[in-house]
């Protein structure tokens, strides 16, 4: 299968670093969000991260405009019509979700692939809504997209070998490293990540330390670059309990119960470093 036409749905955070890396690699990219608005923030921001590549001397002017010649707007999923891949990174809602798969079923050419980036939801739940389950895919991009080199492709229960080969290949092309995961919640890199921020979260709970220690025993003991607490308040601590209660929910264990200084955080609004206060105050 040979993939050239990309439409990516959603052009925010992730949406527009997946854009941005499909462009890079000689793709042809239609970028789509709900309004101009919003897919201008998006061009907005691979825009600044181009020209601080140009600025660091990693790409050159030419490079810059070449690739932002090959990214259109689109404001509308009918522009699914031609493409080869849709890489659906809207918000991470179910039923947002499988509306989207509905339609795109619809308008993509029978031999398109359609992919999501979900961090958490069923592959297999979002492919039933469609006519093509063997056709739909997980692909995991890691934030932020254009710096991070994995990409976690998830084979949904129906996903051909076919499509699994595609976009391994395509993976490839954007120079990002692929690994192969089944569809299980939290899929590899949610389902280890996760529980030990928890566990940090229950450390801090018990008070076995402070929070500056338990950050500063991952980080120059383990080699992380940033401690637990710390990386959590990036992520978000809204988005860190919802991905908890995927996993307690989806594999039944009580060792991945939230812990309840976590849900306290967030009953609080203390979302992390994008309310301005998470396990850190930030200015
Ligand atoms: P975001 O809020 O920054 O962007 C979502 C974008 O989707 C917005 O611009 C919104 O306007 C648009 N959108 C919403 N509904 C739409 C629709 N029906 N049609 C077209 N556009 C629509 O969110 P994000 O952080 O980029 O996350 C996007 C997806 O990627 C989610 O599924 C999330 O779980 C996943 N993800 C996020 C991260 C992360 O670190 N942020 C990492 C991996 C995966």
């Amino acid at each position: 299968m040979n993939i050239q036409r990309v439409m990516v749905i959603g052009a925010g955070q992730m949406g527009s670093g997946i854009a941005q890396v499909c462009a890079q690699a000689g793709f042809d990219v239609k970028l789509n969000d709900m309004k101009q608005e919003f897919y201008e923030r998006g061009i907005g921001v691979i825009t600044k991260n181009l020209t601080r590549d140009v600025e660091k001397g990693r790409k050159t002017e030419e490079d810059k405009a070449a690739i932002l010649n090959r990214i259109t707007m689109s404001l509308d999923l009918k522009d699914a019509h031609d493409v080869d891949i849709i890489i659906e990174a809207a918000v991470e809602n179910m039923e947002i979700k499988q509306s989207i798969f509905k339609q795109l079923d619809e308008i993509a050419p029978e031999h398109a692939i359609l992919a999501t980036n979900t961090s958490s939801l069923p592959i297999t739940e979002i492919a039933a809504v469609t006519k093509r389950p063997e056709q739909v895919i997980g692909m995991h991009y890691m934030n932020p997209v254009p710096v991070m080199k994995l990409v976690e492709i998830i084979r949904g229960l129906a996903t051909s070998d076919a499509v699994y080969q595609a976009v391994e290949d395509m993976t490839k092309k954007l120079d990002k490293t692929p690994v192969e995961v089944n569809d299980f919640p939290g899929f590899i890199s949610n389902r280890i990540l996760l529980p030990m921020i928890n566990e940090a979260v229950y450390a801090l709970y018990e008070g076995v330390a402070t929070k500056e220690a338990i950050d500063d025993v991952m980080k120059l003991g383990m080699n992380h670059p940033m401690g637990p607490l710390t990386l959590a308040d990036f992520i978000g601590l809204d988005t860190c309990l919802y991905i908890m209660e995927v996993l307690h929910e989806g594999l039944g264990d009580s060792k991945y119960r939230p812990c309840p200084l976590l849900r306290k955080y967030v009953a609080a609004g203390w979302l992390g470093k994008k309310s301005g206060r998470g396990f850190y105050v930030y200015e």
